[in-house]
């Protein structure tokens, strides 16, 4: 490692290594004399960054590893053009997202603040209206990163040069954030500002208000009890249920064992999965919320469901899809293996016209652990096998149970070494349970063919993608091998002239 950081600083970079693997030549003319002693090792740093990089390594100016450098301009525009090159589009996404919210907003409080409504309500009135048309777009939009079958053909599309596929749940979680904080402003200013201008304002103010509230002045409780108030509160109170279980400290496993008893139930992957299912049921309130909406009167005005229809039947139509493909997807296990490190992994035929790339998964359901939970794992067998393969590693409850029925129940329990894997699992009279198999969904890793130089970093389990990449990758060795033997025979030649 030595030779990949002549200059002692402690690290490497990537476009150094990524130099050093694209220019073997450069490398090799330049190893030669450093391990014979007589070679400089900056003049090698040197060769690799005039040769493969733009951007040359910038000098140190303090001495020790690691220590810090001068401030150099052209590595200053180099580390700029690379954010650049990494982020423009997440920055164009999140740039014209910010502009139709802002748009949206200043459009219905321009519109509001002409109202007669302002008169009695103020400001109040524009902002909660501005806030609800934000609220509209981004309950439609939030969707969007979760069409786990529409994103996946995205990533074989030319899409995946503007859009950024791989950011889609970080994005799906900022927009529920926006929704969060659109919320507190419209409900806020609703509940705390408008309602009680409402109740008190003179006859006079309320007169031009009549049409929309009716000729007696409501109450408060009047306007909370009619279908908007209701549809809001509870809309409000189940969306608040589904995001503080969605948190991350809630969600994750460890949580759910250190709270106490009854409590330990709100916690968890499945306490989020489930209470975001309640969801389904504040879409259906937001589209009656939406069409009884205050101070609207003609049906062109009601515009939640124009937003919403189009996402909503996306999603509702790719479940649908997803439980009718994966009943056709229920595959029969071949082999069972349990490896060192509690990873089991499951060997199962290729459903008939299941067709993936290496760094994909799968959704995996046993209907004897629970007919209503998938768990996601990524395929190790290569697209090229007429098998599918994953490999799962014991964390939970759903894994465990999984350990359990395949091993201990269904297949001879010896536990192998890695090196008989090849022997293992042979299944015992019994026949094992169902495995249905939901996928194959996009992942980043898939994209591996567009790169010249591989750099495969993964740990432990988080490895399981490569597995699938490097069997598909010897697949293809072996194959070009075999034809270029084939394409020597001499009758191959004869035909080929
Ligand atoms: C895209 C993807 C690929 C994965 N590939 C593999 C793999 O190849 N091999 C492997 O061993 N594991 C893989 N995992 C992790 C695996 O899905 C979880 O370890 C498994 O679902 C744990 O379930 P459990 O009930 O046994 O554990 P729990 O104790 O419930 O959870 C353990 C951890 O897994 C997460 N998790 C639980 N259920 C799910 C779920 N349905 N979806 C997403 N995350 C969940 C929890 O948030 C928690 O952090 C992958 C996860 C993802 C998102």
């Amino acid at each position: 490692m030595e030779e990949l950081d002549p200059e002692g600083l402690g690290y490497i970079e990537l476009w150094q290594l990524e130099a050093l693997l694209l220019q073997r030549d450069a490398y090799m003319s330049y190893s030669r004399p450093l391990s014979s002693g007589s070679g400089s090792a900056a003049q090698w740093s040197q060769d690799i960054a005039d040769g493969g990089a733009q951007e040359k390594p910038a000098t140190t100016a303090a001495p020790g590893r690691g220590g810090w450098r001068r401030w150099n301009p052209r590595r200053a525009a180099g580390r700029a053009r690379v954010a650049a090159e990494e982020n423009w589009r997440r920055a164009w996404v999140l740039a014209l997202w910010v502009a139709a919210m802002a748009a949206l907003f200043a459009w219905r409080f321009a519109q509001y603040r002409r109202s007669v409504a302002f008169e009695v309500m103020g400001y109040c009135l524009p902002t909660a209206k501005g806030a609800a048309e934000t609220l509209k777009l981004n309950m439609a939009l939030v969707l969007l990163p979760v069409c786990r079958i529409t994103l996946t053909r995205l990533r074989s599309s030319w899409a995946r040069f503007l859009v950024p596929l791989d950011d889609c749940i970080a994005f799906h979680k900022v927009i529920a954030m926006a929704i969060a904080a659109g919320i507190c402003l419209h409900a806020g200013n609703h509940l705390a500002c408008d309602f009680p201008r409402l109740i008190a304002s003179s006859p006079g103010e309320y007169r031009p208000l009549a049409g929309f509230f009716g000729e007696e002045r409501p109450t408060y409780r009047s306007l909370l009890s009619g279908v908007v108030g209701v549809t809001g509160v509870v809309m409000v109170v189940l969306m608040a249920v589904s995001f503080t279980l969605a948190a991350r400290p809630l969600r994750r496993a460890p949580t759910r064992t250190r709270l106490p008893s009854p409590l330990g139930h709100l916690a968890g992957f499945n306490a989020f999965w489930y209470s975001h299912h309640l969801l389904v049921v504040v879409y259906l309130l937001l589209l009656v919320h939406g069409w009884f909406i205050f101070l609207v009167t003609k049906w062109y005005q009601r515009t939640t469901w124009m937003y919403i229809a189009v996402p909503f039947a996306l999603h509702v139509g790719e479940r649908t899809l997803r439980a009718l493909r994966s009943k056709a997807y229920a595959a029969k296990i071949l082999k069972v293996c349990l490896l060192p490190g509690n990873v089991l992994t499951i060997t199962m035929s290729k459903p008939c016209g299941f067709r993936y790339r290496s760094g994909q998964y799968v959704f995996l359901q046993c209907p004897t652990i629970s007919p209503f939970e998938w768990h996601p794992f990524s395929i190790t067998s290569a697209p090229g096998d007429d098998y599918i393969s994953v490999h799962i590693q014991t964390r939970g409850d759903w894994t465990q149970e999984l350990k359990h029925i395949f091993v201990e129940n269904y297949f001879s329990p010896c536990l192998p070494s890695r090196a008989s894997f090849g022997e293992l699992g042979m299944p015992e009279q019994k026949s094992p349970p169902r495995l249905l198999v939901d996928g194959p969904y996009g992942a980043p890793a898939q994209d591996f063919r567009n790169y010249d130089v591989l750099l495969l970093v993964g740990l432990g389990i988080g490895a399981t993608p490569f597995i699938s990449i490097l069997r598909d990758l010897l697949n293809n060795i072996k194959l070009a091998d075999e034809l270029m033997v084939r394409s020597d025979e001499p009758n191959n030649i004869v035909q080929c002239r």
